[in-house]
């Protein structure tokens, strides 16, 4: 069997066209523009990649964009301070703090103090108890990709096997609970568990959150099994630069599986079309508009 590749990057780029849409929407029909803030501490390479994608993708959405870079070396009281001005300033209706924050702040004091109704993260605890409860929240946007990816193959998840491998707030944790809402029967793995290779036997969906390349292999998958590949791992390629692998060893297990997401071009591309998903339902949230239809 030779697996069906799973298209994130079209998938991605037909989720952006719908937020677009109905952001025309919400203008035409609100005269309102939904905004992003996203700040960023420090001069890390890979966030200002990042930092950089979401606002080009958020001003072609049709959103507002708003960047605030600060310096490696900001005072605690200095970050609060603004985003208690996001949390006061009605153009924004999404905050995300770019992830790692350099070491001398407290993350957990910073994701906190943002409110939770702008939390386009979904890390604010009130998102993660919501979401754990089972009522209406603004979900983490990797695991939110996760689930759009596997219901392009599926319609339903309703009574699958499925195993998320990774436990982390950003990914695992919170994927389990957006699987348990679409009615499948979740086996949370994570680096204590006992023999993966068997947990993974009876998944018909195979979730991968863990950043060690290439860790799950082609005889640990159920023929036909769906494979979500989450990893983004930085190996030294022949050419001297480095090449992007995941944390599902895809030759072995495209040979088994009945679908998978390559990486790059999968898991990846999602997160941050969620992102736009997020802040434009952030936006009809804190109006009390309907929930858009994205
Ligand atoms: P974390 O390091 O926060 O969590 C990793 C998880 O994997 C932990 O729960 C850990 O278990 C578990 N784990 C570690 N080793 C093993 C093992 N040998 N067997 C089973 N489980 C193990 O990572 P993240 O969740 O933040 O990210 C996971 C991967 O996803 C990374 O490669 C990251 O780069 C990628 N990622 C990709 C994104 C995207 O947009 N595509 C977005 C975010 C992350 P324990 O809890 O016991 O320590």
């Amino acid at each position: 069997m030779t697996a069906r590749i799973i298209d994130g990057k079209a998938i991605a780029a037909e989720l952006r066209t719908r937020v677009a849409d109905e952001v025309a929407r919400v203008q035409r029909t609100h005269g309102l523009t939904p905004g992003l803030a996203v700040v960023l501490v420090g001069n890390d390479p890979a966030s200002q990649v990042y930092v950089r994608s979401k606002h080009k993708q958020t001003q072609a959405a049709g959103m507002a964009s708003f960047e605030h870079v600060l310096p490696a070396d900001v005072a605690h009281d200095e970050l609060l301070a603004l985003i208690g001005q996001l949390n006061r300033d009605a153009r924004v209706h999404g905050i995300l703090v770019q992830l790692p924050l350099p070491k001398s702040l407290d993350t957990e004091t910073i994701i906190n103090a943002i409110d939770p109704a702008k939390d386009v993260d979904g890390l604010h605890p009130n998102n993660a108890g919501r979401l754990a409860g089972g009522f209406a929240a603004l979900s983490p946007c990797t695991p939110l990709g996760c689930i759009i990816l596997t219901r392009s193959v599926h319609a339903s998840l309703e009574g699958m096997n499925a195993i998320v491998i990774g436990r982390s707030n950003l990914v695992g944790r919170p994927l389990v609970q957006l699987l348990l809402n679409e009615n499948a029967t979740v086996t949370i793995a994570h680096s204590r568990s006992r023999d993966l290779a068997q947990l993974c036997a009876r998944a018909d969906l195979v979730y991968a959150a863990v950043g060690r390349p290439e860790m799950v292999r082609g005889d640990w998958i159920k023929p036909g099994a769906t494979v979500i590949d989450v990893g983004i791992n930085r190996l030294p390629g022949a050419d001297g630069k480095d090449r992007l692998v995941g944390d599902v060893a895809f030759h072995e297990v495209s040979a088994v599986a009945g679908a998978i997401t390559p990486v790059p071009g999968g898991v990846g591309q999602m997160t941050v079309a969620c992102l736009l998903v997020n802040t434009l339902r952030a936006a009809c949230a804190i109006h009390g508009w309907p929930k858009p239809a994205v």
